[in-house]
């Protein structure tokens, strides 16, 4: 029997467009001699509409992008489950970066219906999307990182004075402002001066009420992939080299100039504290399924974890799938992984 699978991808965030790509990615690398595919998808104001089964890779993401169909129903839960509560799928798979999606909400919704999906729960899913609480919890794990300050819009509207002196005073610059909840460097800017940084923060204010700045650090950007459940493994490592000043959206997704360098020409010392970080990291924010641990490496071989991405990027060019490939999964194998280590976490609990 085939296993019947929920795609589900767009999403009411700013990476929407960036999930339509991977949800195209996926119907060309998908087995369909393997799974039933069936594509729901979520429209950048949040309505669900779901489209007719795939067959077959779609060409383009307009072919995933449905307008209103005479089978979707109104209420989101019987996506899911039919009227009588039967499941609609074998498992989810929610291709959704950002808010609503990476975040933990969609997967709180899964939870709910007591429905088995692939990647991250609620809790790593929520945790990992918020900035501030995963550098705390890296904290909790003895992760080296970056100084810091964070506060909230009201704090700033009453005392943009206070908020400067206290990044002034705890960091050096240049900084960089994000909003806290996000991805895909959206509304993330640097500052090398306190204009820049007013700017900076009233740019990232237009995305998140809650800001974090953070010291900036001149050091390469090593990543790891992370794939398992209770025996997490680790992919080789991999830099990237953006020819922008950072990492910005634009070189994430509309250029291809930024070089991918796999496997990273890093020392074995520092590739075995970046796999140990990876592996605390991974557990500290209980992971399950995927994620990709990002690192500054200085000069002086001192690792410092970044961030870690509970929905990476996930089309064949992106650095999780590539890392994987490096490491000898290729991006169909992910794929059946994934699903397998989502019907696990799901039995396990049952
Ligand atoms: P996102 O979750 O949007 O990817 P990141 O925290 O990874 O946000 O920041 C995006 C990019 O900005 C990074 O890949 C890096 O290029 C740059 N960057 C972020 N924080 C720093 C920092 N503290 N020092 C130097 N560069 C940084
Ligand atoms: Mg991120
Ligand atoms: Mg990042």
């Amino acid at each position: 029997m085939k296993k019947r699978v929920g795609l589900l991808y767009g999403g009411k965030s700013a990476e929407h467009e960036v999930s339509l790509l991977t949800a195209t990615a996926v119907s060309k690398a998908i087995d369909y001699g393997k799974y039933e595919v069936h594509p729901i998808f979520i429209t950048l104001d949040g309505q669900w509409l779901r489209g007719p089964q795939l067959t077959k890779p779609v060409e383009s993401v307009e072919q995933l992008q449905f307008t209103r169909e005479e089978n979707s129903p109104n209420n989101i839960a019987e996506f899911i489950l039919d009227k009588n509560m039967q499941a609609q799928f074998d498992v989810i798979f929610p291709l959704l970066h950002g808010t609503n999606g990476e975040d933990g909400t969609v997967q709180g919704l899964l939870e709910v219906l007591n429905f088995p999906y692939v990647g991250n729960g609620v809790l790593a899913s929520a945790a990992g999307m918020d900035k501030v609480v995963m550098k705390q919890l890296f904290s909790v794990a003895g992760l080296k990182q970056v100084p810091y300050v964070y506060f909230i819009r009201k704090e700033w509207e009453d005392n943009q004075k206070a908020i400067i002196e206290k990044c002034e005073n705890a960091l050096t610059w240049p900084m960089f402002v994000k909003p806290a909840n996000l991805g895909s460097s959206v509304g993330i800017s640097k500052a090398s001066n306190g204009e820049q940084l007013i700017k900076a923060i009233e740019f990232a204010l237009q995305y998140d009420r809650k800001i974090i700045v953070e010291q900036g650090i001149e050091a390469r950007e090593v990543e790891m992939g992370v794939l398992g459940h209770n025996d997490p493994k680790v992919s080789v490592p991999g830099e990237i080299k953006p020819v922008t000043e950072f990492y910005d959206y634009d070189s994430k997704y509309k250029d291809d100039s930024t070089e991918l360098i796999i496997p990273a020409k890093i020392s074995s010392a520092v590739e075995e504290k970046m796999r140990k970080m990876a592996i605390d990291a991974f557990k500290i924010l209980d992971c399950s399924g995927l994620v990709r641990s990002d690192f500054f490496v200085t000069d002086n071989d001192e690792v410092y974890i970044n961030e870690i991405n509970t929905m990476p990027g996930f089309t064949p060019v992106s650095m999780y799938p590539l890392l994987w490939q490096h490491t000898g999964v290729s991006y169909p194998q992910l794929i059946d992984t994934l699903i397998e280590l989502g019907i696990e976490r799901y039995t396990e609990k049952q």
